[in-house]
């Protein structure tokens, strides 16, 4: 008798064909890697059936975003009353248009509901670029920066691993993911940009800044601040006798 154990994405996977490669994963969806292209990885949930259709898409003369909603609304039973649940996994988070165009989609249809997970903030300290997410969020989708659950998740369901690597999603430093949730917090509370991020590396490391200010430290809840790992509170000690 032949065991196998994680031999790769199951051969009779419907969405096989449709995955991306690791290194293409890898790359894209780095927090730290400022490529040009955009990638969506996306999940549709239809009502209340068990069916789901995965799929993935990359820029091409237009975003990926809006590629999505042309595509989908084309879709011939995709009517207006149709009830489905809709993720998204993207590289870069929408511009403002894509940001509108995202909304206008959604209040034609409804009983559609949208998560976003993103890997990078998108041009974050464009004052657009900031109304767009805040609206976007404050019109019901939820937007949240990918950790290592969405990491695992994206690679055992839209990557073609290798055999016997389905474990082997890429780990990212939980610094940049927590720079950019921090950032996420202040574009939606409607507070300045806190991070600065350089497009040149330096000793091979991307440079980035933190620069709070005091409204920062007013609105923002102090674990949110701590979980960078970038900020000390000032802490009183003492010993205990
Ligand atoms: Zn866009």
């Amino acid at each position: 008798m032949i065991i196998s154990w994680s031999t790769g994405p199951p051969a009779g996977d419907p969405t096989l064909r449709r995955r991306i490669e690791p290194l293409e994963f890898e790359f894209s969806f780095d927090p730290r890697n400022f490529c040009k292209e955009a990638y969506l990885l996306y999940e549709i949930q239809w009502g209340n059936s068990r069916d789901v259709w995965r799929h993935s898409g990359k820029n091409t003369t237009k975003h990926v975003e809006r590629n999505f909603i042309e595509k989908i609304a084309s879709e011939r039973h995709f009517h207006p009353s149709i009830s489905c649940s809709i993720f998204w996994y993207l590289s870069w988070s929408p511009c403002w248009e894509c940001s509108k165009a995202i909304r206008e989609f959604l209040n034609q249809h409804p009983n559609v509901t949208l998560v976003i997970y993103i890997a990078r903030l998108f041009q974050h300290t464009d004052p657009q670029n900031r109304q767009g997410l805040k609206d976007l969020f404050h019109s019901g989708v939820t937007i949240q920066v990918m950790r290592d659950p969405e990491y695992d998740y994206c690679w055992r369901n839209f990557v073609n691993y290798p055999q016997g690597k389905e474990a082997h999603w890429p780990r990212y430093p939980p610094l940049w993911m927590n720079l950019y949730a921090l950032e996420l917090y202040c574009i939606i509370s409607g507070l300045p940009p806190c991070l600065q991020i350089s497009r040149r590396y330096q000793n091979q490391l991307r440079v980035f800044r933190l620069i709070p200010q005091n409204c920062h430290y007013q609105m923002i809840p102090p674990c949110i601040l701590l979980a960078t790992g970038m900020i000390q509170l000032p802490v009183t000690w003492r010993w205990i006798e």
